[in-house]
Order: structure tokens, then C-alpha cells, then sequence
């Protein structure tokens, strides 16, 4: 394998260390090049900080990097179960990363070079993969009060909730997992729902268990509904029957997440005026319209952060890497 060299020089920089950039590495490392995963918080930051009773809806294999075995005792695996695997993989291959090392800009320059400025360094390389997710900037509903303590875009533990009255703002799989733990935990919960049911790709198997709960007033639930204001002691919902007061102690607004896209303007990566911003690669190699700079997992969907994931997306390491040696080799 070549070395890097001690001027910050790598074949390869791989932008953000979650499963893909780390399915980036592992292949980077096959085919011998140099390279290095900048990562801004800890390994899988994204994983970490998912909910902490969270089981995935794929099943171990189809989380698999680079056929390394990931074994689970459970049909779905689990959020430690799956820290562990990913830890294991970067441990046992010594693959190279720089945790706690956010990525600040890239930039031309020029001769084909990048040059990746971060909060501890600066690095150049002619291929930057950029893979860093949309897990870090909540979808905000912009209503008054959303900025009041008791209101959180992240869910973490149901014991929290207990004994107290929930609000939970969503219906996609996020709200539907944590409405039905806390209200398992004896927490009190309302569902606030903008269109008139949950949501179609919520997990089949957790569909009816929602839906009953619903029914059976276990878990109240507005359909049609939208949050107008978040105060101190209570929320005021808007539906067409017009405004109601809603007694409340916390608000969970799991409305979704997004990637950052200023990030990738700033680097002159093009997005989509048609309001997905999908950024501009090609399906081929990854490649974006910027030469060099390539794109990894789940940052490829734009607004459609549903669109990629692990299962369907680890391929992209392969693809780039190919097209990386193809360009070195020729
Ligand atoms: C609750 C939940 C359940 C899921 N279940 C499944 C499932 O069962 N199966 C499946 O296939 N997928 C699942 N997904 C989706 C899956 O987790 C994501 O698709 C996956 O994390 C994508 O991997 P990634 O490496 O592209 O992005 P991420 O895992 O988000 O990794 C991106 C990394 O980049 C880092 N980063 C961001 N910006 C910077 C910067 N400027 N500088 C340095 N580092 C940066 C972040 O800290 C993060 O660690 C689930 C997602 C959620 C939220």
C-alpha cells in the first residue's frame, strides 16, 4: 500500500464515517491506496445516536460491508448489535480515521487537486468522497416555540416520557417507534399527523400495532393536523375544525431529517431545482459534475433520505473505487 505523504496527501479522502464512508475504506484498502475517513464526531455518529432501543428493518446480511459476516441472534438486528459490527470492522482492518475531525470546506486546488480544510487540518487529495449522511439537521416546522426545552427533533429513551403527556409530530416509522415504547413506558401520547393516516412505509410488522393502538384510544392520535405554536404548558394544534389547546409536558417533532446541501453547493456539487435538490453524479462511477469529488450512501437522494440506505447503497464503495483505479491505472 502506498503511504501518505507528510504533506497531507491521499489517493483517497473519504468525508464522513459512517457504514458507507467505512465501505469506502475497506475497499480503498483492497485496491492499496492511500487514504483517510474524516469523521466529525464518533464511529457511525449517525448510528449512535439513533434511538437507543432501535432495531433496523433489514436483516443482518443486508448490513453487511464487504461479505465480513455480521452475525445477529435476532430476525432484525439491533442498534448496540450493530455499533459493534461496524466498530469491529474499522478495528480489525486498522482502517484509517481521524474521529472528531469535522469537515469544514472543499476546494479547488487546481492541477486536479482537492483541498479539504477541517477543524484540525488541512488535506489534498484528487478524490474526495463525500459521504456524510442527512442525520444531522432536523426537518424544523418553524413554529413558535420549537426552540422551548421541552421540544426535541431526536428521540432517545422512552423511560424519559413517563407519567408524562407526549406530543409526537410525525407518522413515518421514527414517530410510530417512539409513540408506541413510551406509551409501553406509561407515558401519555398524542399523535399529531398532517395527512389523514399513518404513514404507507411504516414496517409492516409494526403497521397494525400502531393502527390498534390508535383505534383502541391507547394512543390518541389528530389526523389532518398541524402544530401552530409550542408553549410553556401546553400546544395549540390547527385542523379543520380549527385551533384546539393540548395540555403537554414534552413535544417530540420526528418529522424527518435532511442532508446538508449547503454544504454540497459550497463545493459546487449542482442539486435539483425540482425540489428533491438530488445532487447531479453519475449512476455509473458516483462521480458528481465536479471532477473528483464523488458521492456515497444515503447523501445521493436529496430530500429523499427514504430513497438510499446501508442495503442499497454500500455498492457505491465498489463503484467509486473502480473508477478511482480505472483513472490511475490509465
Ligand atoms: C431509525 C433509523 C433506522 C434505520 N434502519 C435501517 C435499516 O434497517 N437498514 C438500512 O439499510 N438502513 C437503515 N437506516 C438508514 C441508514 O441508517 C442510513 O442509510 C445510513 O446510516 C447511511 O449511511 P451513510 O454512511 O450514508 O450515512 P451516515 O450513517 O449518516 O454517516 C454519515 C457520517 O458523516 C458524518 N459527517 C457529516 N458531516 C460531516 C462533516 N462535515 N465532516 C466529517 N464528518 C461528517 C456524520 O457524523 C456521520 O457519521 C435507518 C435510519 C434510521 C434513522
Amino acid at each position: 500500500m502506498s503511504t501518505p505523504k507528510e504533506d497531507n496527501t491521499y489517493d483517497i479522502i473519504i468525508v464522513g464515517g459512517g457504514p458507507i464512508g467505512i465501505a469506502c475504506a475497506l475497499e480503498a484498502k483492497k485496491k492499496g491506496l492511500n487514504y483517510v475517513i474524516l469523521e466529525k464526531g464518533t464511529l457511525v455518529n449517525s448510528l449512535y445516536n439513533y434511538p437507543s432501543n432501535m432495531t433496523f428493518f433489514s436483516t443482518s446480511e443486508k448490513l453487511e460491508l464487504d461479505e465480513i459476516p455480521f452475525i445477529s441472534t435476532n430476525p432484525k438486528p439491533h442498534k448496540q448489535e450493530a455499533l459493534e459490527y461496524y466498530r469491529r470492522i474499522v478495528t480489525s482492518n486498522h482502517l484509517k480515521i481521524h474521529l472528531f475531525e469535522k469537515v469544514e470546506k472543499v476546494e479547488s486546488a487546481g492541477d486536479h487537486l482537492h483541498q479539504v480544510t477541517t477543524t484540525k487540518s488541512t488535506y489534498t487529495s484528487k478524490n474526495v468522497i463525500i459521504a456524510t449522511g442527512f442525520y444531522d439537521i432536523p426537518n424544523y416546522l418553524n413554529v413558535p416555540g420549537e426552540d422551548l426545552p421541552k421540544v426535541a427533533h431526536y428521540y432517545g429513551d422512552p423511560h424519559f416520557y413517563a407519567i408524562q403527556k407526549t406530543i409526537v409530530v410525525g407518522a413515518s416509522n421514527s414517530a410510530v417507534d417512539a409513540a408506541l415504547e413510551i406509551y409501553r413506558k406509561g407515558g401519555d401520547v398524542t399523535m399529531i399527523v398532517r395527512g389523514p393516516a399513518i404513514g404507507e412505509r411504516v414496517k409492516y410488522w409494526v403497521k397494525p400495532d400502531i393502527d390498534n393502538r390508535i383505534d383502541e384510544g391507547s394512543i390518541k392520535a389528530v389526523f389532518n393536523a398541524e402544530i401552530k405554536e409550542i408553549r410553556e404548558n401546553d400546544v395549540v394544534i390547527t385542523s379543520k375544525e380549527g385551533d384546539q389547546v393540548l395540555e403537554n409536558d414534552w413535544v417530540l417533532l420526528l418529522t424527518g431529517y435532511r442532508p446538508n446541501f449547503e454544504f454540497l453547493k459550497r463545493m459546487g456539487i449542482k442539486l435539483s431545482d425540482d425540489g428533491r435538490k438530488i445532487p447531479e453524479y453519475d449512476p455509473e462511477t458516483m462521480e458528481s459534475n465536479v471532477a473528483g469529488l464523488y458521492l456515497a450512501g444515503v447523501i445521493c437522494g436529496g430530500v429523499e433520505t427514504h430513497k438510499w440506505f446501508i442495503e442499497n447503497s454500500r455498492v457505491h464503495a465498489k463503484m467509486i473505487v473502480e473508477d478511482i483505479v480505472h483513472k490511475v491505472k490509465s
